[in-house]
């Protein structure tokens, strides 16, 4: 959502003449986009910002903004902490950004603007095409809604993004193909829970939403996240068998395998409900690649209750999970929780959990040695390859780039392609597997008939 929010600061800031910069020593501005979604990422934004200090004394035309979730939940508090910061806008006042930034460059002013409202402004004219980008993006991010609510206990989200809102079907097909236009060949549609995506507005369900960008030329691939299990419909089970464009894989959030912490959690499942869905899911689409987010260490989480978490890892084999140290946010239910569970207990379990699931997300890349897999191309990979031809050992470029199922593939270009034929950031190319880690793959590119065809090497002094 923050990677999404930021390109769209981009795009709104572009028409006044600002530009990326890679060094932010030599930047007239500074827009630090931030996260309070765990303890440790809003300490980051902080200890960053102390280090900003020093540059703007340097150079006091410097404007410095903090803008995200952490500029929502902190407010003025911010400036009076930091006082180098020039300005803080919240969640709400990103399409505010031009006129904010205006005002202090003609003041010299400090502003705090952190007012929420009930409806997405669209950004219908600040279109990808507007950007005049050196390296045309491949992927990207589109957010279909804002906000939340479900009120996990845990979770700061309805709090710093304000209630659940969703943006209408025909901007989003427009975002889209706008985006296909400048060579965007797949898209993720980001919401807290796309399940509801429409339900409030009574605007499209969610997957009426994903027949219609199904539909848009040029585009090949369709992702999504977040789906929140107890609103997972089987109008969405089916639509991943069909949809042609929607990629075989889904990213399930279930937080823990103890019915009691799921209640706690305020999740409104529970772990059987939760593998029902699995088995749906995988019913319908045998090869769906399965992830998930899980946190540890929850207020009043017995080890039997973590256990029960262990217990569903081995009975789902996710493809992959993101695992997180419970911590306490401000203002939500879950820090007056009385039994919080000791830092040093909170590692032991995290570690024991991740060691686990390395196994299964593993064995899965391993199932794959020998397969072929369409990857979508995005880029060279920023490490080179050893490998051994017929007279010496040389290095290859790699490229990069991602199955169906959202694995990441390193590979090299088989020589056998007619030249029309080569690697290029954007193409979709047949990718043959031969070794598994456990967060990559790495092959080389196949031919579609499997001609038998010499190495290309690309040798590097
Ligand atoms: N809307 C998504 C989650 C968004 S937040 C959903 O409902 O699944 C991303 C992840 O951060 C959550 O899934 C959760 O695992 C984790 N998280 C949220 N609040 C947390 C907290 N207070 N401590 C630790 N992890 C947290
Ligand atoms: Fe947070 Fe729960 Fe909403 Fe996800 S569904 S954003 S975890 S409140």
């Amino acid at each position: 959502m923050n990677v999404y929010d930021s390109e769209q600061i981009e795009k709104l800031l572009a028409p006044s003449g600002y530009k990326i910069n890679s060094s932010f020593e030599a930047a007239d501005l500074i827009i630090v986009n931030t996260c309070a979604i765990r303890e440790k990422a809003e300490q980051k934004v902080f200890s960053f910002l102390g280090r900003l200090a020093d540059l703007k004394r340097k150079r006091p035309n410097l404007i410095i903004g903090v803008g995200g979730c952490v500029a929502q939940q902190e407010g003025k508090k911010i400036p009076e902490r930091m006082p180098h910061v020039d300005l803080v806008f919240g969640t709400h006042a990103i399409n505010r950004l031009p006129y904010l930034i205006e005002k202090i460059e003609a003041e010299r002013c400090k502003l705090v603007d952190i007012e929420m409202s009930e409806v997405i402004e669209e950004l219908e004219s600040v279109i990808e095409s507007s950007l005049d980008r050196s390296d045309p993006k491949v992927t990207s991010f589109v957010t279909i809604m804002r906000g939340c609510d479900n009120f996990c206990t845990y979770c700061v989200v309805p709090y710093v993004r304000g209630r659940e809102t969703s943006r209408f079907p025909e901007s989003i097909v427009n975002e889209v193909k706008c985006l296909v236009k400048s060579g965007v060949q797949e898209v993720t549609l980001l919401g807290q829970n796309v399940n509801s995506y429409g339900k409030k507005e009574k605007l499209n369900s969610f997957p009426q939403l994903l027949a219609r960008v199904n539909e848009i030329d040029g585009l090949f691939r369709i992702r999504f996240t977040t789906s929140h299990p107890k609103d997972l419909s089987d109008d969405l089970v089916s639509a991943f068998k069909n949809m042609d464009k929607l990629c075989n894989h889904i990213h399930l959030p279930v937080q823990s395998g103890s019915n009691k912490i799921l209640k706690k959690m305020n999740r409104k499942y529970s772990r059987e409900l939760y593998l029902e869905k699995i088995d749906k899911l995988r019913n319908n689409c045998p090869d769906i690649a399965v992830t998930s987010d899980i946190i540890v260490g929850f207020p009043g989480e017995t080890k039997a209750d973590f256990e029960e978490t262990l217990d569903l890892i081995k009975e789902v084999e996710f493809d992959g999970i993101f695992a997180f140290k419970y911590s306490d946010r401000p203002n939500v239910p879950a820090a007056r929780f009385t039994n919080k569970i000791a830092e040093q207990e909170k590692k032991d379990r995290l570690q024991a959990l991740l060691n686990l699931q390395e196994c299964f997300t593993t064995k899965k890349n391993r199932a794959l040695i020998g397969t072929n897999e369409l990857v979508l191309v995005e880029g060279l990979s920023k490490k080179k390859v050893d490998r051994d031809d017929a007279q010496s050992k040389c290095r290859y470029v790699q490229w990069t780039g991602r199955t169906e199922t959202n694995k990441v593939v390193n590979f090299i270009q088989d020589e056998g392609v007619i030249p029309g034929d080569r690697i290029s950031k954007g193409k979709i190319v047949n990718v043959k597997i031969e070794k598994a880690y456990s967060h990559s793959l790495s092959g080389k590119s196949v031919q579609r008939f499997e001609r038998r065809t010499k190495l290309c090497c690309l040798k590097l002094a």
